[in-house]
């Protein structure tokens, strides 16, 4: 059927829309603090069952999961649509040019904690699935919303919540929408990310700093231990050297190259944003680095004196902190015990500890996976143009649960400004993105029944 009435539906309730965001936003939901989380998920909860879908409050060992469906054909395509209602605290609260959990709308755009991560977002599908009740008696597919209240301090209980509710949950593709489109505003489809593993280093020498002239040579040196053992790791080119390091690494497919090698760059203007003068590669090579390369990072590094003067000592102590960027397939347990191992039989009197930020696993769908064609129709439908797709994003996000835990691939449509200001101050969601959100998702439900055919009553 045509989506036209929908869409006129949700262009006649802008209004009623932008204000039950505005009462999400009022309600503060920091998980890092623990504050007003569980009131915002019966909030939100509450919010849902009011616009006719049935949801309730799950709770779990740590915060809240809101979960909401629309099963209207258990042989139809089901939907599942993931998002976040906590934030991230709003200090320092100063830059703030209206107060974080008081919505206030200025040229254009809403303002207020939460707003694009990730309230503003997940809420779009909400809105589509209501205007979808409303106009034509409900979405064209089975839709499942699953809100967790936890995803700005790492997700922690997400994978465990997953697996208990497996049969619950079930469904054939999860949709996210979270995070930012291009910085022109073109629509952006978003297909993994890279994960993460944090690792400290630690040598010890004496068990005091030491004089370097009268024990030199006799003393051991913490900083030597662990310079040694690093370029044992790494070599100049950034290779990684440990053993086994690279063995699940997916090679780079035809469908990746031509991605990669459409994609923009400008190298004076990507170092500037770096603070760089320029960068000496071509951009499939930028891009491949960052989506389909993992990266072992040095973060921190710390020992002996460099304060004014000097002071001739063997230091007592060196620390490292490494943050490994992994791709699809490296797993985190299995990144750590290589490092480990590699560390054990150059130096073992070296410590390895998981440390720093705990772990989180890279995922990716591949770029010919069909929903991407039919969720690009979709955005095209509502947008007019093409959107871009990015093979994965270089930070880190908890979808690999989707595919590993659930069985279910994933795909991300963020719909916030770039400019947002997530977890910063005056973070905003522009209105109009906002209700181009709430179109994309309508259509979404729309093409993907097109794609596998729509519910039967
Ligand atoms: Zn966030």
């Amino acid at each position: 059927m045509s989506t036209e009435i929908v869409h006129r539906n949700i262009e006649e309730h802008r209004d009623e829309s932008l204000e039950i965001l505005k009462t999400l936003i009022r309600q503060p939901s920091i998980s890092a603090q623990d504050v007003g989380v569980k009131e915002c998920a019966r909030l939100l909860a509450g919010i849902m069952k009011d616009l006719g879908i049935p949801s309730e409050v799950i709770e779990t060992p740590m915060q809240p999961v809101v979960c909401g469906e629309i099963a209207r054909d258990p042989k139809a395509y089901t939907l599942l649509l993931y998002g976040h209602y906590d934030v991230q605290p709003p200090e320092p609260l100063e830059p703030w040019h209206s107060p974080p959990f008081e919505p206030t709308v200025r040229d254009g755009r809403l303002y207020g904690r939460g707003t694009g991560d990730n309230k503003g977002q997940l809420i779009t599908h909400v809105l589509a699935a209501k205007a979808w009740l409303e106009a034509a008696g409900g979405p064209p597919i089975n839709l499942k919303f699953v809100f967790e209240g936890e995803e700005e301090s790492g997700s922690g209980g997400l994978a465990e919540f997953v697996r208990k509710h497996r049969s619950r949950l079930a469904a054939d593709l999860v949709y996210v929408s979270d995070g930012g489109l291009h910085p022109t505003g073109a629509p952006v489809i978003s297909l993994g990310n890279r994960g993460i593993v944090g690792i400290t280093l630690i040598a010890q020498g004496a068990d005091r700093d030491n004089h370097s002239g009268n024990k030199g040579g006799v003393a051991p040196n913490p900083v030597w231990m662990l310079a040694h053992l690093l370029s044992t790791m790494v070599d100049p080119a950034g290779r990684v050297l440990i053993e086994g390091f690279y063995d699940n690494v997916r090679p780079i497919g035809s469908v990746e190259e031509r991605l990669l090698a459409g994609m923009e760059f400008d190298p004076q203007a990507f170092a500037a944003t770096m603070g760089l003068d320029t960068l000496p590669m071509d951009g499939p090579t930028y891009w491949k680095r960052i989506m389909l390369e993992p990266y072992f990072n040095i973060s921190g590094f710390a020992s002996g004196y460099v304060g004014p003067g000097s002071k001739t000592i063997i230091p007592s102590k060196a620390e490292c902190r490494i943050d490994v960027r992994l791709v699809v397939d490296q797993k985190t347990s299995e990144i750590f015990e290589k490092v480990k191992a590699h560390a054990a039989r150059v130096d073992p009197r070296v410590q390895v500890l998981a440390r720093g930020f705990g772990a989180m696993e890279a995922s990716r769908t591949a770029p010919d996976h069909p929903a991407v064609a039919v969720v690009a129709r979709a955005i095209r439908a509502v947008r007019g143009v093409e959107p871009s797709v990015n093979l994965c994003s270089g930070g880190s996000l908890p979808n690999a649960v989707w595919p590993t835990v659930l069985g279910v691939d994933h795909i991300g449509v963020p719909y916030a400004n770039a400019d947002e200001g997530n977890h910063g101050p005056n973070e905003n969601l522009s209105l109009e993105r906002f209700y181009d959100g709430i179109h994309v998702s309508a259509e979404v439900y729309q093409a993907l029944a097109d794609a596998h055919g729509t519910v039967r009553q």
